[in-house]
């Protein structure tokens, strides 16, 4: 394929804030964009350059988006893998169909996982009754996740023994599932890589997550936020998840890092990742701009970070206050040095919607964790 230069054609499959950043990324280099998604007041159709309203599987909108686009990309991975494989008929299409569709399914993520030689949290397949009887005593107490579809902790019960296990497979209608054994985590983190189609790979620091309820609350990054021997470990293993997959894009994995020093990689996003937005203002190359250039085969420098960071996600509860709906304290907010607000144009909020983050940046990394502590208390974020 050859370079796609400013003055092409982006698109993206999904209309949703990732869309948008991507978005904003192509145009500031000049490019033009295409968005494929349903809903009219999507984050990313919104701001577009070209917004194809229509349903990820049909084949009038995927015709236009195709015509439209000189190369597509996905900002979500429950894109059908079938609507890719469409699509690349014919135009250039990264991620591809085969990689997406591994990261839509979490046995066949831990399968590659697993090939890759990275090692996962002992865990069992569970799609029949059979399976669900020889469940291991030791993956209890367990997470069960549904394999496809989950998201920002939705599809999961924890169990604590068999009848909870039970109980929890017929709750999810008895779908496709993973059970994990709980593990005791000493930290979460994530790494960000970005690989073209000549295997060229460029990575973003590790960062250092913070999840409440099955949410990420909290990016922090920063020298030591992991410990060295771990972050090196985990950006390793994403640069080899990546390799295996033949990979064209940007590619997002996390970790659980635990208490006796091992490494355990929980998933893998095909595309962008929330835990990567600090590289807007942090880094000198953002995940969206790798986005960009790995789409349209332009070379990859390694990003550096210039500023350590904080990211804050933004979610729908702080738009309310002892059951009343207000505006959160952006003023007080935007005071406060080395502050980035990010919202996504998001009509209406939600407990738990994702409706905006903000980024904190600094020269000193103690100033910028205290910024943004700070910046928590004004919204009504706990502390972390
Ligand atoms: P997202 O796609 O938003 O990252 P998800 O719904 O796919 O989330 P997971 O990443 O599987 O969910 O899990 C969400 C969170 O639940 C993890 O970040 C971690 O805090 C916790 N968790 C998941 N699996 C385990 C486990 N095996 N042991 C301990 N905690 C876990
Ligand atoms: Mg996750």
């Amino acid at each position: 394929m050859k370079t796609l230069l400013p003055g092409a054609t982006l698109g993206v499959m999904g209309g949703g804030q990732l869309g948008r950043m991507f978005v904003h990324a192509a145009q500031r280099m000049g490019y033009f964009t295409a968005v494929l998604d349903p809903d009219e007041a999507s984050p990313a159709g919104l701001v577009s350059h070209h917004h194809v309203r229509s349903d990820y599987l049909d084949e009038g909108g995927l015709a236009q988006l195709a015509s439209l686009s000189d190369a597509i990309t996905t900002e979500f991975e429950n894109v059908p893998a079938g609507a890719l494989a469409r699509l690349a008929a014919d135009v250039p299409v990264a991620p591809g169909a085969e990689a997406v569709a591994i990261a839509q399914d979490r046995a066949a993520e831990k399968a590659h996982f697993t090939r890759c030689r990275v090692p996962c949290a002992p865990h069992a397949v569970i799609t029949s009754e059979a399976q669900l009887a020889a469940v291991g005593d030791e993956l209890l107490p367990g997470i069960l996740k549904t394999s496809r579809l989950g998201y920002d902790g939705k599809g999961q019960v924890r169990v604590a023994d068999r009848a909870e296990l039970r109980a929890a497979w017929d709750s999810l209608k008895r779908a496709d599932c993973v059970l994990e054994k709980l593990l005791p985590l000493a930290f979460e983190c994530s790494v960000v890589v970005a690989r073209g189609r000549d295997g060229a790979m460029v990575n973003l620091p590790v960062q250092r997550n913070l999840h409440r309820a099955g949410i990420l609350a909290v990016s922090e990054v920063r020298e030591g936020c992991v410990p060295a021997a771990q972050a090196q470990r985990a950006i390793e293993a994403t640069k080899a998840i990546a390799q295996g997959l033949d990979y064209v894009g940007v590619l997002c994995v996390e970790f659980f890092g635990l208490a006796d020093g091992s490494l355990v990689v929980n998933e893998m996003a095909p595309r962008p990742h929330n835990s990567g937005h600090w590289s807007i203002e942090g880094a000198d190359v953002s995940q969206f701009e790798l986005q960009v250039r790995t789409l349209a085969g332009l070379p990859l420098t390694q990003p550096r970070q210039h500023s350590p960071a904080v990211m804050l996600n933004l979610l729908g509860d702080l738009w309310f206050h002892e059951g009343r709906e207000r505006t959160p304290d952006w003023a007080g907010v935007l005071a406060l040095p080395g502050t980035h607000l990010h919202l996504y144009g998001k009509a209406s909020a939600r407990p738990g919607r994702k409706m905006g983050h903000l980024t904190v940046t600094g020269a000193d990394a103690a100033a910028v964790r205290a910024t943004a502590l700070q910046a928590a208390r004004l919204l009504g974020i706990e502390p972390f």
